[in-house]
């Protein structure tokens, strides 16, 4: 059973309650928002390292990546090698009306191609103009935050394992050539006395 009045009274305590909490409201864009370090604002490419495998747009949901390529031919390393082919990007397209920033793209890439990068900036007032070519994902690639330092608990991942061990190798291998170059040396010398007084 409610009083006369008492809605009235419910909704000014309400209004009391909000009245003393702190504002929540930020006066974008003159102030720009406080982002958590990754944001996922846009798709940047880093089309250096894109093989154009087309990983990425077979396992987009949405279809809403576009990919051109040609063929090009190499010619072989050394004399007498075969010559190799190589896929050559011609266009890196993201439809951002189609995407709905699940990620799957930057999961899937096999060559660390595609980052998220914080930048949300990029509103158009006809919704074609969200289909960004790669200069623009390009673009975006450097305002990708660096990647967060390793946990130094964290175990030792198997590439930096397999290329330390190699390094270490190979100073070995080189500090074993320059002892048996020194010994060589100190030989050389220790016989040229004797061999001046024979002659
Ligand atoms: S984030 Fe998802 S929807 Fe957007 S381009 Fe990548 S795979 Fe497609
Ligand atoms: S998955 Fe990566 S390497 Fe393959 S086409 Fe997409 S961006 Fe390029």
């Amino acid at each position: 059973m409610s009083f006369p009045g008492s809605g009235l009274a419910k909704g000014l305590a309400v209004t009391l309650r909000t009245m003393t909490k702190r504002s929540v409201t930020a006066q974008y864009p003159d102030v720009q928002p406080d982002l958590a370090p990754r944001t996922r604002g846009v798709i940047g490419l880093f089309e250096e390292n894109c093989t154009v495998c087309m990983l990425c747009a077979r396992e987009c949901p949405d279809w809403c990546i576009y990919i051109d390529s040609h063929k090009e031919t190499v010619p072989p390393a050394a004399p007498g090698g075969r010559e190799r082919s190589r896929n050559v990007l011609d266009r890196f397209a993201i439809d951002f009306a189609l995407c709905m920033y699940c990620g799957i793209c930057i999961e899937v890439c096999p060559f660390d191609a595609l980052f998220w990068s914080p930048e949300f900036e990029y509103a158009e007032t006809d919704i074609r103009d969200l289909t960004h070519e790669r200069d623009k994902l390009r673009e975006w690639m450097w305002t990708v935050p660096e990647p967060p330092a390793l946990d130094p608990a964290a175990e030792e991942p198997k590439e930096i394992a397999a290329a330390r061990k190699a390094a270490d190798k190979l100073a070995a291998q080189q500090a074993a050539e320059a002892a048996a170059q020194n010994e060589n040396q100190n030989e050389n010398q220790n016989q040229a006395p004797d061999t001046e007084e024979g002659t």
